[in-house]
């Protein structure tokens, strides 16, 4: 495999909910999780805005139930569609922060920063979470992080996977390869295994997340990884089942004191918060309960929720997951009784129902459980960004073949779909398919390029369109040939050359209307500098405020101490009591302007005033 970079190169799994992210260790031969400030393994894909400060991570979703309007998770939903799209239309409907179409129908989130309003699109908030990723890395590996392997569902459409990139840019990260959810996760199962493979192995991965459901089948021979189909739902995951319960939740409420809380925010993200809660605790437990103090105008919520009421409000989700399984094996052509391995991946993937339903699917067959599921996917994207860089040595040789996840073509006349690289397809992959031209003396060609599996070309997804012009006069059926060139990481480039001319036009979709230009690029990289430099900022200011109360603490000490009256003068009791007064006054409330260097000068010079005079009372 052509090594791709030098240097450290991380895995990161950039999830819905929750985002990891791992290292190849040479010394131990297999890829580590780093856990992140909180001491946590994986952090919540989550970035909040406040009056003061931006918070990512733990510390954001910690403050979301105060801080509703301007807490924004689920930023994967929203990357590369359009505001109209009906997903995001579903999803805004959920949403405690607001979503309003920008540009090109681009959804922009808009919260309130430091009491201004800032409208931020989906890769801007993507790429904080990277950011935070980037940085629990570098303080593990410490060193700086410049590349980067990140996932996507296998069922990321290209101007989703180019906005995962973006993202990846304005985070400063050079992202090496965009790589498949599932695809990841076969690796880090497969790199566990190698050892006892022998012949070829089918490799059914079944993953269940937040917010999006891949299953894919892969088959491993000799080191080497084979996607042989994949298939799933970009809105199906934890969050359509915390909100099940929510649902429930809310109708229990209502019944009970007879108020709505529906279109109460704050009241809402509580309840996800314990139901997400309990929903996780069903896994183990027979039973959860859900309490919260004064949910609505002073009236808490109690209520006690069964497993079997959980599957009940779930059931028609559950089955939905075994109808994607069903027809990704149909892809992939293989009877169920052909599959070696059921890996499992994916938070929700720990739902007993689920397990049941999966393993009653595969007549009995055991489930794999060895790899913690929401760690495999930055696993074995750190096995691949570890094969991809060059400074990385003693990486297990593998190969890894992706596929397509939809059919890619271009519109015919009578707005049909011609298939030139059908849907799973291995790639890297080229294609060149015929065509002729349709009038006599035909001057241009337009190409449409689409992917999806509708036969009407305007009912899948446009990626861009490109005229070829200057064709030689000639009757209708003067031929072209149009080439799809799909690279490693499922980018695509599209030709068409005259055949009698060799004349030739290409692109690759890049001036897609949804992508951001790279003007737009930059302007955001330097606002996300902008960002760095208040954060740090703000933290040199809190750990000054932090200090010099400390030291006010300090002397407020010295003056308790019982014989102080006969360690020091009246005089230098005094200035001390004056020195507290003019410290606390700078830390009030009506000196929040304060800069942080100002609160560090005076610390200064009070410690040089003041330490002599408290050493004597010590
Ligand atoms: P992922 O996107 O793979 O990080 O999965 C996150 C989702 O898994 C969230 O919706 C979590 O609530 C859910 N999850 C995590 N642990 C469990 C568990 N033990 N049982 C059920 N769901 C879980």
């Amino acid at each position: 495999m052509a090594k791709k970079c030098e240097g450290i190169a991380v895995g990161i799994d950039l999830g819905t909910t929750y985002s990891c992210v791992a290292v190849w260790q040479e010394q131990y031969g297999r890829p580590e999780i780093i856990h992140n400030d909180q001491g946590n393994r994986t952090t919540p894909s989550c970035v909040a805005f406040t009056k003061e400060q931006r918070l990512i991570g733990d510390a954001a979703k910690n403050q979301a139930a105060s801080n509703t309007q301007n807490t924004v998770f689920d930023a994967k939903r929203l990357i590369g569609r359009k505001f109209s799209d009906q997903v995001v239309q579903d999803d805004i409907m959920l949403w405690p922060f607001k979503v309003t179409a920008g540009v090109n129908d681009k959804p922009m989130i808009t919260v309130t920063y430091k009491g201004r309003e800032k409208k931020l699109c989906a890769e801007e908030v993507s790429s904080m979470v990277l950011t935070k990723m980037r940085e629990i890395a570098e303080a593990y590996v410490e060193s700086p992080v410049k590349n980067a392997v990140v996932t996507v569902p296998a069922y990321f459409r290209d101007s989703q996977r180019k906005a995962t990139v973006d993202a990846g840019a304005i985070a400063g990260l050079n992202v090496i390869r965009v790589m498949n959810e599932p695809t990841a996760a076969a690796i880090a199962y497969g790199l566990d295994k190698r050892a006892d493979c022998v012949g070829e192995r089918n490799i059914f991965v079944f993953d269940l997340g937040g917010g999006t459901f891949d299953v894919s089948l892969l088959t491993i021979k000799d080191n080497v990884f084979r996607v042989k189909a994949t298939a799933g739902n970009t809105h199906l995951g934890g969050e359509d089942f915390d909100n099940r319960i929510v649902n429930y939740c809310v109708q229990e409420f209502k019944r009970k004191n007879k108020v709505d809380i529906g279109g109460n925010p704050r009241a809402l993200r509580r309840l996800r918060t314990a139901c997400e809660r309990a929903k996780r605790s069903l896994s183990f437990l027979v039973v959860s309960t859900i309490e919260i103090d004064s949910l609505f105008e002073g009236i808490d919520f109690s209520s006690l929720i069964n497993r079997a009421k959980f599957e009940e409000v779930n059931m028609d989700l559950f089955e939905e997951c075994m109808k994607i399984v069903e027809s990704c094996l149909t892809d992939a052509n293989l009877e169920k009784s052909k599959v070696d391995d059921i890996v499992l991946v994916g938070g929700c993937s720990r739902i007993p129902k689920v397990q049941q339903l999966l393993q009653e699917f595969f007549n009995g067959k055991e489930l794999c459980k060895s790899i913690n599921p929401d760690e495999a996917v930055a696993y074995g994207a750190a096995v691949q960004a570890a094969l991809l860089s060059d400074d990385i040595k003693n990486v297990p040789m593998l190969v890894l073949q992706d596929v397509t996840p939809l059919s890619l073509g271009r519109s015919l006349k009578g707005d049909i779909m011609s298939v030139v690289i059908p849907r799973n397809t291995c790639i890297p992959v080229k294609k060149t398919k015929k065509y002729v031209t349709v009038k006599d003396n035909q001057t241009s060609s337009l190409i449409e390029v689409y992917e999806g599996e509708r036969t009407r070309a305007s009912d899948n997804n446009l990626l861009g369109s490109f005229l070829l012009s200057g064709h030689t006069p000639a009757p209708r059926g003067h031929p072209l040939d149009v080439c799809f060139a799909i690279d490693e990481n499922g980018i695509l480039t599209v030709s068409v050359t005259e055949r009698s001319t060799g004349k030739m036009n290409e692109i690759t979709i890049t001036n897609y209307k949804e992508r951001l230009s790279a003007e737009e690029i930059k302007n955001l990289i330097k606002e996300a500098e902008n960002y760095h430099i208040e954060d740090k900022k703000f933290l040199r200011k809190a750990k000054a405020v932090y200090a010099l109360d400390d030291y006010i603490y300090k002397m407020k000490n010295a003056l308790k101490k019982k014989d102080v009256n006969i360690k020091l003068t009246l005089e230098e009791i005094e200035k001390i009591k004056s020195a507290i007064a003019v410290a606390t006054g700078l830390l009030s409330d009506n000196n929040q302007q304060v800069e942080a260097d100002v609160l560090e000068d005076h610390l200064k010079w009070l410690e040089s005033r003041m330490e002599p005079i408290i050493t004597k009372t010590i």
